[in-house]
């Protein structure tokens, strides 16, 4: 098994079902309330177990019942979390209403992913024990480049998914090795709409990109070389919510294990494929014996 590091955030959804979202001043009565683990860096870690590597989570939780279920859950799905730290204060959460319609309004509160600003002994070593390390937003700029900083010290391959999407510095692309943006990011950071645009915008400053096109699938572009479009399996979608995270976590898998580029796209997307036509973000992740019956 490789092994894969993710130095990123964990959150709890305090997800609330709605008719129609309350307008400011409104009190509205809801359907239903639903708490869910989550934080791209955690989906990503429980992606990449599911899918079979071993993998390290670095972050934090906050001292609260939150952060108790937060860990236990990377925990259940194989995760080693002897580097998620548990501080003093809430666990990261965000607030999300969801109305009839499909649209939500969130609201997130970093809460201890906040303090991971910084890497702490024995981060480093064990990004230097790693196959590759992802990373996300979620958590404070500092230590996402601290932490692609390291691993370039290392020789060890770096994924960054910019998301939430923002404005990056360029000394963060420039330790970056592979980096997939969904097509808004892609959008953010180069001005671009058209992905193959935007993928080409982006080789300026990271050798290898893979937009992922959701239903459409995914195109990679690398420095001279000819761009890739891996279409997505036909499937029917229920529920897209952390299709990114499990086609990230699959990648980091599938390429680690030395599948080439192409294949592990394919790879990625049949997971991602798998996890849209059921509900919830990592609950809907699939293991591995999913993924290769959908791939092959
Ligand atoms: P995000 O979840 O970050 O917004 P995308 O919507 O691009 O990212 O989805 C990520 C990946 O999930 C896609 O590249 C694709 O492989 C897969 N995917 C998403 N939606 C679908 C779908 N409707 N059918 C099949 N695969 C999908």
């Amino acid at each position: 098994m490789t092994h894969i590091v993710v130095l990123g955030s964990t959150n709890m959804d305090l997800v609330t079902y709605v008719e129609k979202a309350p307008q400011r001043g409104e009190t509205v009565t809801g359907r239903e309330f639903r708490t869910i683990s989550g934080g791209k860096g955690a989906n990503q870690a429980i992606a990449a177990a599911r899918a079979g590597a071993t993998v390290s989570m670095i972050g934090a939780v906050g001292n609260d019942a939150f952060g108790t279920r937060l860990r236990s859950t990377l925990e259940h799905s194989g995760v080693d979390t002897d580097l998620l730290r548990t501080v003093e204060g809430p666990s990261g959460t965000a607030h999300i209403v969801v109305d009839d319609k499909g649209g939500n309004s969130i609201v997130v509160i970093p809460g201890a992913n906040g303090t991971v600003d910084h890497l702490v002994p024995g981060d480093d070593s064990l990004i230097a024990s790693a196959d590759a390390l992802l990373l996300q937003l979620e958590i404070p700029l500092a230590a996402v480049l601290a932490g692609a900083r390291a691993a370039r010290a290392h020789g060890i391959r770096t994924i960054l998914t910019p998301a939430p999407a923002r404005p990056l510095p360029p000394e963060l692309l420039a330790a970056t090795d592979l980096l997939v943006p969904n097509e808004h990011e892609a959008t953010t950071l180069t001005g671009r709409t058209d992905p193959a645009a935007a993928a080409a915008a982006l080789l300026d400053q990271v050798p290898e990109v893979v937009v992922t096109l959701g239903a459409q699938g995914s195109l990679y572009a690398a420095r001279g070389a000819e761009p890739l479009t891996v279409p997505a399996p036909q499937v029917t979608a229920v529920d897209s919510t952390g299709a990114g995270d499990t086609f990230v976590g699959a990648l980091a898998v599938a390429l680690t294990e030395g599948r080439p580029m192409r294949s592990a796209l394919a790879w990625a997307g049949a997971a991602a494929a798998l996890s849209v036509q059921r509900p919830g973000a990592s609950a809907s992740m699939p293991c591995r014996p999913e993924i290769e019956a959908q791939f092959a």
